[in-house]
């Protein structure tokens, strides 16, 4: 049996989730935002939380972690490059390492721009990547530790993933990211298709999370710097993508 997943608000925007291993019992919360959320979502479920993986060191991703392990004992694993900026860290994650949570088998890749060494956690078997605040559903995590250059590499990690890949993120933010993703490519037409979703999805209550790596490679400007007709777009044709990158996050930044 597959891995389970539940996925639920935390905070003001942030998305919490649980990935669970029936063949084994053990549960894993992508982050801890803070500790009521994922309770909730432990009752609801009846998973035991075993495991707390870390995606990078920000506090709306760590400050459950505390409460958490207190009550549940559960093993905390975080990214080597940030273990000292997070509480209770029992194991440190490298780039290209492995992750097992029960028979769920995923790899480490390390996507620095957002912090200095966030871990994207990817479940190739399973179509799951979480993407912590490195990428979003049509945008993309503010490049505060790292440069514009080394998130455009990690982008450019994000974008090799199997397209039928279901990507979680650390933030609803999906509907902002479309208003200004419309403004580079007012006619990307899966990038309309993908408002008209969202806008149902929101009415309806439900979050925008996950979505298909496929269609944020069609809609996300983030992932399509390097396009010719996105260059242009942004008056750079010709330029190199990390500056077109660049151009495009620096936009975002004051839109
Ligand atoms: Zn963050
Ligand atoms: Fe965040």
């Amino acid at each position: 049996m597959s891995a389970q997943i539940r996925l639920f608000m935390c905070l003001k925007d942030n998305f919490g989730a649980l990935l669970h291993d029936p063949a084994s019992g053990r549960t894993a919360a992508i982050d801890a935002p803070e500790a009521a959320p994922v309770e909730a979502a432990l009752a609801a479920t009846g998973w035991t939380l075993t495991d707390i993986l870390v995606t990078h060191h920000h506090r709306d991703h760590t400050g459950g972690i505390e409460e958490l392990k207190d009550r549940h004992r559960c093993r905390v694993v975080a990214p080597d490059g940030e273990a000292d900026a997070i509480p209770g860290v029992d194991e440190t994650m490298r780039d290209g390492g492995n992750i097992r949570i029960g028979a769920i088998e995923g790899r480490v890749i390390a996507t620095p721009g957002h912090t200095a060494a966030p871990a994207t956690l990817y479940f190739p078997a399973e179509k799951l990547v979480f993407a912590g605040d490195t990428l979003f559903s049509i945008g993309c995590g503010r490049v505060i530790e790292g440069t514009m250059d080394e998130m455009w590499q990690s982008m450019l990690k994000l974008r090799a993933l199997a397209d039928d890949t279901m990507m979680y993120c650390g933030h609803e933010y999906t509907l902002a990211n479309i208003r200004f993703a419309k403004t580079i490519e007012p006619d990307n037409a899966v990038l309309a298709a993908r408002e008209r979703a969202v806008t149902q999805l929101l009415a309806a209550g439900n979050p925008t999370a996950p979505s298909l790596m496929g269609d944020e490679k069609k809609a996300n400007p983030f992932l399509r710097a390097d396009l010719p007709d996105v260059a242009k777009a942004v008056g750079m044709a010709g330029a190199p993508a990390a500056e077109v990158f660049a151009e495009i996050r620096t936009r975002k930044n004051k839109f």
